[in-house]
């Protein structure tokens, strides 16, 4: 049999995919109570993956089997209740469905005539997340890979756009001889900021830094004077303590002064398409860019990391592409607002969550990772256990001991337990530990779960 007789006899007889069902399923059932962190018995099993490249094709089932048999156990229980690791989220049943469909499919999302289904579905997304936002009628979007692709696109635009006021054509001149561009950030910037200023040329060291507040807030009044050279970078969700900046009264004076502002909000963006949330993103709107992504805390299927732009003109004009054979049309053409050219139709599963969720489910689905970070805080609290930030959004940072070494030995027993787990971080000098409530499978007995592991690794650590 040659490989592409092969190959139509597994497309025509589908136990492949059935079988992919199979062990997807499987592992689904699994999830809520295996150990959140592979057991060493599953990493010690990865080793089964040293081979060399095999010379002959092989046999897709036994492909699939190996991969669900080693890789499945090593795998993080990220779709389970008690991953509070980083900020990572689930995935809405939807979004899975809907990416399962769209494997089949196979689009391609450069150009609408490549696939105009991706080409109509992006145009609804941007058309939902303009209204769920409230952003200005010309605001457009971009379908990247996550949030740190999306603010190297808007400070691209940003880039393009302060030049062009001074007469300056970034894409044919460069930054030989240009005039200068201000950088102004808060000390708590993320560093999926400082990377896109270091990519695009601006200097680390020309950053003008701005005080913090005690939660990681830009102090308004700590700002340098602002001109139409800058470039000013804030955020909706400090990734320590969920903290947003004091988004209203920059955002005004930064337009007096005709300078650009970028909004990150990765995972705490989605604060402004709730209800009861939205005080925490008020005057975002007046942004000009701004960077948040699906993957995170509304729970789309990773990779989805979106970038909203106002400024059409200077986004596509930074994101130039040309070549004869590109016939852009009267339709969306996805590529005109992306760094790359071939892309997944990953805006179809952003589509799938909007239309499920609506913006009443938004609210319920982003308040109610707020409502049960409250209630973890709580319990932690109630425990005699430091939290150390105002938990405002989903985030909590805790600290358990006064010793950074003891901190760490608790985070380590915590993730040895299998229980939960939660990651590290450096909090004002002292070493913490940061919880993130992202997916919308985590209940409320998850919690009290997860806090007697917490108990229960202090007690294993310092003997009470
Ligand atoms: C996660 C995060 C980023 C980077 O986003 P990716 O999707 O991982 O690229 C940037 N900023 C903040 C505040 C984040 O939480």
């Amino acid at each position: 049999m040659t490989l592409r007789e092969k190959m139509y006899r597994e497309q025509r007889l589908k136990t492949l995919f059935e079988q992919a069902q199979r062990h997807g399923f499987d592992y689904a059932d699994g999830i809520l109570e295996r150990n959140v962190f592979p057991s060493a018995q599953a990493l010690t099993n990865l080793d089964r993956f040293d081979e060399p490249l095999p010379v002959k094709s092989g046999d897709a089932e036994s492909i699939l089997t190996e991969l669900h048999s080693y890789g499945s156990p090593a795998s993080v229980a990220q779709t389970g209740g008690r991953y509070f690791g980083f900020v990572n989220g689930g995935i809405l049943p939807v979004t899975l469905a809907t990416k399962w469909l769209t494997d089949f499919w196979d689009q391609n999302t450069a150009l609408y005539a490549m696939s105009p289904v991706t080409s109509k579905l992006e145009e609804i997304c941007e058309q939902w997340l303009r209204q769920l936002f409230k952003l200005p009628d010309n605001t457009v979007a971009g379908f990247v890979s996550g949030t740190s692709a999306a603010i190297f696109c808007g400070l691209a635009a940003a880039r393009y756009r302060i030049f062009k006021n001074q007469h300056w054509d970034f894409n044919q001149r460069g930054h030989n001889g240009a005039p200068p561009i201000r950088i102004i950030a808060g000390r708590h910037t993320h560093g999926a900021v400082i990377k896109a200023v270091a990519l695009l040329g601006f200097g680390v060291d020309n950053i003008e830094w701005v005080d913090c507040d005690d939660q990681g807030r830009i102090v308004p009044s700590a700002m340098p004077p602002i001109d139409h050279s800058c470039i000013i970078l804030l955020q909706a969700g400090n990734v320590n303590s969920g903290a947003f900046d004091p988004l209203h009264e920059i955002c005004d004076n930064a337009n007096s002064a005709n300078a650009w502002v970028h909004i990150d909000g990765a995972f705490g963006l989605w604060a402004g398409g709730t209800k009861r949330l939205c005080h925490l993103t008020e005057g975002m709107e007046k942004a000009h860019s701004w960077s948040v992504d699906g993957h995170k805390t509304l729970n789309t299927p990773y990779d989805s990391g979106i970038l909203l732009c106002r400024d059409k003109d200077a986004l596509v004009a930074a994101l130039q592409a040309s070549g004869a054979y590109l016939n852009f049309s009267e339709n969306r053409d996805g590529m005109h607002y992306t760094p790359e050219m071939s892309r997944r139709a990953r805006a179809i599963e952003l589509w799938a969550a909007l239309k499920y969720l609506g913006s009443d489910g938004v609210d319920e689905l982003i308040y109610g990772l707020h409502e049960r970070a409250v209630q973890f805080a709580y319990e932690l609290s109630a425990a005699n256990f430091k939290v150390v930030n105002e938990v405002v959004f989903n985030q909590i940072i805790v600290a358990p001991s006064e010793e950074d070494e003891t901190t760490q030995s608790i985070i380590e027993a915590i993730q040895q337990s299998g229980e939960c787990w939660v990651g590290g971080s450096m909090w004002m000098g002292k070493k913490v530990i940061r919880i993130s409530v992202c997916s919308w499978v985590t209940n409320s007995e998850d919690i009290s779960r997860s806090v007697q592991a917490f108990v229960q690794a202090r007690q294993a650590i310092c003997g009470k």
